[in-house]
């Protein structure tokens, strides 16, 4: 199976290819020319798998130049049952959210407490053996923006791994004391973490700019090194996301919630739209989907663009409670374009070009019907996402974090609204200790203490549910990083981080 750049369909790569390098050279995103189909048989024989088993399956069907070994030994080394506390790393918790139970698939469990493990902890072994097979003995240096759990999931999973350098910039107000936290405590001899004076999208914008820019491309060639993304750009971190999509629905068969056919809809907290658009290619590939709900935080220019057909990223950006989905430019939208467009490349560059010139694009009429017979979009601010995270927790004693409740929010508006009664995945995509100050004054009125780690403390014994161990130890690890620096002088940082300015 080969794949396509979404803005030049002349571009075709391999799998190992489109991994390695992340993104097009004319900044298009790699997307399949194909997708595997499976019918409600092949559904039913993943139902009688484990997650390991499944992983591999839809995994190797995807990736064309890798052996099955190669598959095998990153899916098992990737969902270890000691990194997710258990076999099944994406459980299922059935909880009520307003009149309806829904099934809240819990993609947390992994080592940085959030759902980007899910595909971080694998994209290391695509990465680096993609690296082996199209460009020998390269140095891959992986550059992330993060607007707080990407840089800690991937820093963790590429934390000294052979022939990779890992360089996560955040945005220096933009992540929460304990992402904050995560990241400057960070081990490993191949990482470094620098606070950017400016929003997640400058950090986005400041990366892909480095990632395009041929002079510094050529100075790393010189050194024998490549760059390559860890970002949710690439498809080796959308891959991994497609398996749990299947998983849930085999988990809810399997648990007699569903019988093989039934459709379901899938409720996720939206950022740069990867793990959405992970579910839409696993509709495409045969898992029956009635509606896909896009959720998003006072950060609602998906909820917008779902309503009107134009996207306009020129309007105010908020810093929230849910900092994973402060996002006004979300980078996965593109492939939903190229998807709905039938592959219209040119199409989606001219839209690419206007969003990047003029800050808004508004697509054609065909378009935003395939957009709407599908996807629904919904937003919720910080005082309703506090009061979800109360009133859940007070009448079905389930704690969630603040992303998950913006989804459980707009899940429940959208059942008033509609009265539909399809079974709903719900993706829970972070522990409630990542966001313990916020979770917790969604609790109580008390004065809450300034410390983070009193606050993580008094979050646990409020509600009697533990502290995650990795979060737990990172109250008595040291500080390694703490350089700042300003939007334009990125490019500088990761020369002279690399040593080869
Ligand atoms: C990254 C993230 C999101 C947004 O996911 P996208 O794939 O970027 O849409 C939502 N919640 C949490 C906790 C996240 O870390």
């Amino acid at each position: 199976m080969n794949y396509n750049s979404t803005r030049d369909k002349t571009k075709v790569v391999t799998a190992a290819q489109a991994i390695a390098q992340g993104i097009s050279d004319e900044g298009g995103l790699f997307v399949p020319q194909s997708l595997p189909q499976y019918s409600l048989e092949d559904i039913k024989s993943f139902c009688a798998m484990d997650y390991k088993g499944r992983a591999k399956k839809i995994m190797g069907d995807f990736l064309g130049d890798f052996t099955a070994e190669e598959i095998s030994e990153s899916v098992d080394a990737a969902y270890d049952a000691e990194k997710f506390e258990g076999d099944n790393p994406s459980p299922i918790s059935y909880v009520y959210i307003g009149s309806t139970e829904a099934a809240v698939l819990e993609l947390w469990h992994g080592p940085t407490c959030a759902f980007k493990d899910m595909a971080l902890q694998i994209l290391p072994h695509l990465l680096t053996k993609s690296v082996k097979k199209t460009c020998a003995d390269k140095q891959a240096v992986i550059l992330v923006a993060t607007s707080g759990d990407t840089g800690k999931a991937a820093l963790e999973g590429f934390c000294d791994v052979d022939g990779t350098k890992i360089m996560v910039f955040y945005p220096v107000d933009g992540v929460s004391p304990m992402q904050k936290r995560q990241m400057a405590t960070q081990k490993g001899e191949n990482v470094s973490v620098v606070a950017i004076k400016g929003n997640f999208d400058d950090a986005q914008t400041g990366v892909k700019k480095i990632f395009t820019n041929a002079d510094i491309k050529s100075t790393l060639a010189e050194n024998n090194m490549i760059f390559s993304s860890a970002n949710s750009i690439n498809w080796g971190r959308l891959l991994p996301q497609i398996v749990y999509y299947f998983s849930a629905y085999c988990e809810m068969v399997n648990a007699g919630r569903i019988v093989p056919g039934d459709k379901i809809n899938v409720a996720v907290p939206t950022g740069n739209f990867g793990n959405i658009l992970a579910s839409f290619y696993a509709m495409n590939m045969g898992l029956p989907v009635n509606k896909f709900i896009c959720a998003s935080n006072a950060n609602n220019v998906l909820t917008d663009f779902i309503a009107t057909g134009t996207y306009d990223k020129k309007r105010d950006f908020h810093t929230t409670i849910s900092p994973s989905m402060d996002i006004l430019v979300s980078s996965n939208l593109e492939r939903l374009l190229y998807h709905l467009t039938g592959g219209d490349d040119a199409k989606v560059a001219m839209w690419m070009k206007e969003l990047s010139e003029n800050g808004c694009y508004t697509v054609d009429d065909a378009t935003k019907k395939a957009l709407t017979d599908l996807f629904v979009g919904g937003c919720c601010d910080d005082k309703q996402t506090q009061k979800t995270i109360g009133e859940i927790y007070a009448k079905e004693n389930y704690l969630c974090d603040t992303h998950t409740a913006v989804a459980f929010d707009v899940y429940e508006q959208y059942v008033r609204n509609t009265g539909d009664k399809t079974p709903t995945v719900i993706a829970s995509t972070a522990s409630p200790y990542k966001f313990s100050r916020a979770v917790l004054s969604s609790l109580t009125e008390e004065t809450l203490p300034e410390d983070e780690f009193a606050t993580v403390q008094a979050l646990s014994d409020k509600t009697n549910t533990p502290v995650p161990a990795p979060l737990k130890a990172l109250k008595e690890a040291k500080e390694r990083f703490s350089l700042q620096c300003e939007v334009d002088e990125m490019p500088q940082v990761v020369l002279s981080g690399l040593g080869i300015n």
